[in-house]
């Protein structure tokens, strides 16, 4: 049940026990916004941000677990509420002057207080961005695809299982295809609006882009060379699988459909967004005779529930000696989707409420081996929640946004071990031979290698998001695609950055977990289950929250203050050799050569000038010269005009005065008699006067359009 209004009376109330924090006169400012102020101030933020957030995510809930009108108007109503107690704090915390403060802690939070996010934007425009996000949320959820009047299929869980099942080319195309019809175009619109007000927020609060933004709350300079550096390393993984699969699916699907030299067609991956590659491992397993057991099929025949997935991942955190689930989380979650036709958003994540315990996940589950995993991932957010709840509010959050979902992912990299699932009983061969451990590798690997980009702008999402495809990914359209379909409106979630840090962390963290497990051998047999000692460096890790910088609480946890790739590296080395030998004997060609989809690679941050392709401030540059060389052709013509109208005078009085000697006119320099040189300025005025007029068609195009 939500309270109405009480955000704003604890508001109220904290403008009466604090008058003095409103400015009286400017003399008394520097004194005032000094240090012992500034902790005060942020304890009366810490106690009434409980209240506003809690508020705010409880009307969250109530709309994503049952979509109606009626839940979207309470939940834009509390965001509203939500942002301007935001302004309040930001606006006050901008106030205090954070260089001459001691403690480190108070100016990062001060900090983090100022970035105000989206509450920067104007009224009305704050109410229209959270209705676009509300909108699409909307469409995203309800969005089906219809084979006939009759039987329509929704994204989780039919058309999922079609692309995840279906080996059939057309009905694959049908699925991926009508899914993006369904959402991508429809969405399009709202979602250019909703960049275009994201990027005015962005800049409000003080950043170039959503990607600087992005990068400021990772606190760290060099985040951009090292995510490159990362994908340097990674490279001769991804394009030895890349190839393999490449020529497996050609294998199956036949070369009109795979082209060895160019990049794999979307459709084809086993994914909706041809991210995870899992669901395609029988066409693509190494070793086809060794085929492993489906656990999938051995849940269903052991009649698991979704509460018995649960559990079992609350097991393994408690065998850690980590926090148990609290009570209210299993009355609170929504773990199916509802059979009363009740409309929910199905995209699986974890909430935290900021109050008494209050947690939950959102998940339409099904009993299958991926959707086991992806609980123990959730889980691993409840986890960190559990652990930080004591911390101020401001610092209930990840390390860093990767850290976040490294927490849970590491968890994973344990449960889905040989050791593990046959602990539990899910698999019955106990003996792994290297050929079973390569088939075992390439099922992880196609599971979390999915490295994509996010950072797209206006215009060219589509295009762009198929370049960096290509670049990251060689994936590539089935159907030739416009502009028009739009295809990240059919992904909520874009955020490459976030994704890819996570995925080196969390075999960086599995890495030393392992270790401090005293397991030994092989670092893809590791399974940390029942290893207190494990247990407690995590969690010690997880308590910190954001309170102190990630880096610091990466060296606590790894004994390294950077991110390294190494463990990811040595976890698939098994694979890497295999692929490599493997490519090699089939004369493969590493990667896509030919971009062969209809989309040439693009630079989209040229302009075109005079034909030449150019930085936006060189062609800047060009305008301005010409504008200065027309300039100059208007005094050049004016001064022209003058003269013609003195040697026209001239040739007048000459005719008159016969007697006088004759005067002589100079044109070009050359002397010659007046009235010559007149008809020859008359020529050069007509001459110079078209050049004026005729404005090049490159010119015309793009001179109004620059702005
Ligand atoms: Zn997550």
């Amino acid at each position: 049940q939500t309270r109405p209004g009480l955000s704003l009376l604890v508001l109220l109330c904290y403008r009466q026990l604090l008058p003095c924090l409103w400015i009286k006169d400017e003399h008394s400012l520097d004194d005032f916004y000094n240090e012992t102020k500034a902790k005060i101030f942020l304890q009366f933020y810490d106690q009434t941000a409980k209240v506003v957030l809690n508020q705010f995510m409880e009307t969250t809930r109530n709309y994503v677990t049952n979509i109606t009108r009626k839940n979207q108007e309470e939940m834009l109503h509390k965001d509203m509420e939500r942002s301007q107690f935001m302004i309040y704090f930001g606006i006050r915390a901008c106030l205090f002057k954070v260089a001459q403060f001691q403690a480190q802690d108070v100016n990062r939070t001060l900090r983090k207080l100022q970035n105000i996010d989206k509450a920067a934007l104007p009224k009305d425009e704050l109410r229209e961005y959270n209705e676009l996000l509300a909108d699409m949320e909307m469409t995203y959820s309800m969005a089906q695809v219809c084979l006939n009047e009759t039987a329509c299929l929704s994204l989780e869980p039919e058309l999922e299982e079609v692309m995840a099942t279906s080996r059939n080319k057309e009905e694959l195309l049908w699925a991926w295809q009508g899914w993006r019809d369904a959402v991508g175009c429809q969405i399009r619109t709202t979602f250019e609006h909703y960049v275009e007000l994201s990027n005015k927020a962005t800049q409000l609060n003080g950043y170039k882009d959503m990607g600087a933004l992005w990068r400021s709350k990772y606190e760290l300079d060099t985040l951009k060379q090292d995510l490159e550096w990362f994908f340097q390393e990674l490279r001769p993984l991804y394009l030895n699988l890349h190839t393999y699969m490449h020529w497996a699916l050609h294998r199956h699907y036949g070369p009109e459909l795979i082209d060895l030299r160019g990049p794999i067609p979307a459709h084809l991956r086993g994914n909706m967004w041809a991210q995870s590659s899992v669901n395609i491992l029988d066409l693509v397993l190494p070793f086809s005779k060794k085929i492993p057991e489906d656990v999938t099929k051995i849940m269903k025949g052991q009649h698991w529930k979704s509460e018995k997935m649960f559990e079992d991942s609350e097991k393994f955190f408690t065998s850690l000696g980590l926090l148990p689930a609290p009570p209210s989380f299993w009355k609170k979650s929504m773990l199916m989707r509802p059979t009363d036709g009740q409309e929910v958003e199905c995209h699986t994540s974890a909430w935290n409420s900021y109050l008494d315990d209050d947690f939950g996940i959102k998940k339409c589950m099904e009993v299958t081996i991926e959707d086991l995993l992806s609980i123990f991932h959730e889980m691993g957010h409840i986890q960190y929640f559990l652990q930080y709840k004591n911390l101020s509010i401001i610092f209930c959050e990840g390390a860093n946004p990767a850290f976040e979902e490294a927490v849970g992912s590491v968890i994973t990299l344990s449960a889905s071990s040989h050791k593990h699932l046959l602990n539990i009983g899910l698999l019955s061969l106990k003996h792994q031979d290297s050929e079973d451990e390569v088939n075992f590798l390439m099922r992880i690997a196609l599971e979390k290698i999915k490295i994509f980009d996010g950072t797209i702008r206006k215009d060219i999402y589509n295009q762009e998001w198929w370049n960096l495809r290509l670049k990251y990914q060689g994936l590539c359209p089935p159907v030739p695609h416009s502009e028009e379909d739009f295809d990240p409106g059919a992904k909520f979630h874009i955020s490459a950055g976030v994704y890819f840090l996570s995925l080196v962390l969390q075999f960086q963290f599995h890495e030393t977990l392992c270790k401090a497990s005293g397991h030994m051998g092989p670092l893809h047999q590791c399974d940390i289950y029942n290893s207190k000692i494990a247990g407690k460096l995590l969690g010690d890790a997880l308590k910190l929250g954001s309170s102190k910088p990630w880096p610091e609480v990466l060296k606590m946890l790894t004994g390294e203050s950077e991110v390294c790739i190494k463990a990811l590296m040595t976890y698939f080395i098994p694979l890497l050799n295999w692929l490599v030998t493997d490519n090699m004997q089939q004369g493969d060609i590493l990667g896509w050569p030919d971009f062969s989809c209809s989309f040439e690679e693009k630079d989209t941050d040229k302009v075109t000038f005079l034909n030449l392709k150019l930085d936006p401030n060189q062609a800047k540059f060009g305008y301005w010269v010409l504008l200065a060389l027309g300039f100059v052709m208007s005094l050049v013509v004016l001064g022209l005009v003058c003269r013609l109208h003195s040697l026209e005078k001239q040739s007048l009085t000459q005719d008159t005065e016969i007697f006088s000697p004759l005067p002589n006119a100079y044109f070009l320099g050359i002397a010659m008699e007046p009235r010559q040189t007149a008809k020859r300025q008359w020529m050069l005025l007509g001459l110079c006067l078209v050049l004026m007029l005729r404005t090049p068609p490159w010119v015309r195009a793009e001179w109004w359009s620059w702005d």
